[in-house]
């Protein structure tokens, strides 16, 4: 099956990922097939902002196309998330060009920046102006620090001198912060957003939360509670990488090189091919599982899945917004429908058997139980966080060009080891195999 998602992908061209097992089931029921009209429901106060946001948000990262801005807007949707980095300040354009079509205290915007110990106030101040110019706006609502890694980090005397200033000037309201969990040697997701809270600084907060990772989510969904901070969820819908055929006649360049590190290390030809064939066998094993379930619900499409998943976020009182990666028009249309609705039983089965089936292959974002058996230090949240974003999000050159930039080292050095990572994952996800199939993918 054709396992790349309908939703982060800039347009419609996939909607028809096609799962092969015969049609007659209704999973996502037919509100989501209702058409045009709908609009948002719901609107839910986003912490201590005071804002009234809808339940279901624009997030920016694949979003080019300012008519999908508008459209949401008349939609309902009144909240954007972007980055600066999102398109390198594209995502920002867009909503920039929107904006005289937009009522401006009816929306909020949220943009952001990484931060690093090389930034000053002034490059930090230099930064925000450019995201304004791009946003066209006099103020933006929340400003970011993006992806932040450690506890040590959300103290950033630069950032919060460039913010207390911006916030005297009228230019921001509140500061805010989006965690994907640590880098080599950084804290544990959970680490970092608990200090935050307890931090005091920060009003709202963007995070994985989906309905296979939620443990450490819903902990920090209590505390932003009794805070009274702003939730904002991002990777709403779990992911994983369907393994690559492999005939030992006619190789990928990758299972070649692979072979060939092997061999290298002593192994016959014939032992390097047979630990490949056993990767493979056990990845596709998990898929093949996949086929009475599909069949049970007759579930033809990925989009059903993604869909179903986004709903039981969407649902959640405590999480303020789902931001769904859109620039899709067509997206847009499929998600509203869901605003202020609850799943029915038969979505729940679906997603508690979907959840049994992709449990092993779903690396969870923000986790890094598995590092430490690594002797090579190797940031496996990262590269499989990169890996999700091709596979899942449709942003290949993107993750390629961060893969590349990785200086913590790369997944080629699983090709000859003996993984005593092997076990260390509490999921059952064999990490050699995933990691491989990540390279693979993201090697340039
Ligand atoms: S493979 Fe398992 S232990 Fe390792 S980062 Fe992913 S979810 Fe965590
Ligand atoms: S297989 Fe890869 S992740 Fe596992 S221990 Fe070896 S180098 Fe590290």
């Amino acid at each position: 099956m054709t396992r790349r998602s309908f939703f982060s992908v800039g347009g419609a061209a996939i909607a028809g990922s096609a799962l092969k097992v015969p049609a007659g089931g209704d999973i996502t029921g037919s509100r989501t097939r209702q058409g045009s009209d709908d609009k948002i429901k719901k609107y839910v106060t986003l912490g201590r902002t005071g804002f009234q946001v809808s339940d279901i948000a624009v997030g920016g990262v694949p979003l080019r196309d300012t008519a999908v801005v508008r459209h949401a807007y008349e939609k309902g949707i009144n909240y954007f998330d972007l980055g600066e980095s999102y398109g390198r300040g594209a995502a920002e354009r867009a909503v920039g060009e929107a904006m005289p079509y937009m009522e401006r205290d009816k929306i909020f915007i949220t943009t952001k920046v990484g931060v690093g110990d090389n930034d000053t106030v002034d490059t930090i101040l230099d930064r925000f102006r450019r995201c304004k110019e791009r946003l066209q706006t006099e103020y933006i609502d929340a400003f970011y620090m993006h992806g932040v890694t450690s506890v040590a980090a959300l103290s950033n005397a630069a950032f919060h001198t460039a913010t207390d200033r911006l916030k005297a000037d009228g230019q921001i309201r509140f500061i805010g912060l989006s965690c994907h969990g640590p880098g080599r040697g950084g804290d544990s997701l959970e680490d970092v957003l608990l200090a935050a809270v307890e931090d005091g600084r920060f009003d709202q907060f963007l995070f994985t939360y989906n309905f296979l990772n939620s443990e450490v989510g819903d902990k920090v969904l209590a505390a932003c509670k009794e805070k009274n901070i702003g939730t904002t969820a991002m990777k709403t819908k779990p992911g994983s990488l369907p393994p690559t055929p492999f005939d030992p006649d006619n190789p990928t360049e990758q299972q070649a090189q692979m072979i060939e590190r092997n061999i290298n290390r002593g192994r016959t030809r014939e032992q390097a091919i047979q630990g490949i064939r056993g990767q493979i066998q056990r990845q596709e094993e998990t898929y093949q599982n996949t086929r009475p379930f599909l069949e049970k619900y007759g579930i033809t499409t990925q989009e059903e899945l993604d869909l179903a998943s986004i709903h039981w976020v969407v649902q959640n009182p405590d999480m303020h917004t789902a931001c769904v990666s859109s620039n899709s028009l067509d997206i847009i249309d499929k998600v509203v429908p869901l605003s202020g609705t609850t799943m029915t039983p038969v979505e729940m089965d679906v997603l508690r058997e979907y959840g049994q089936v992709i449990s092993s292959q779903y690396c969870r974002h923000g986790c890094s139980t598995c590092a430490e058996a690594c002797p090579h230090d190797l940031p496996v949240s990262t590269i499989m966080r990169y890996a999700y974003y091709y596979e899942c999000q449709g942003r290949e050159k993107e993750a390629m060009v961060k893969y590349a930039g990785l200086d913590d080292g790369d997944a080629s050095l699983c090709m000859a080891c003996d993984a005593p990572c092997r076990g260390a994952c509490p999921y059952g996800i064999d990490v050699q195999a995933n990691l491989l199939e990540a390279h693979s993918r993201l090697t340039l």
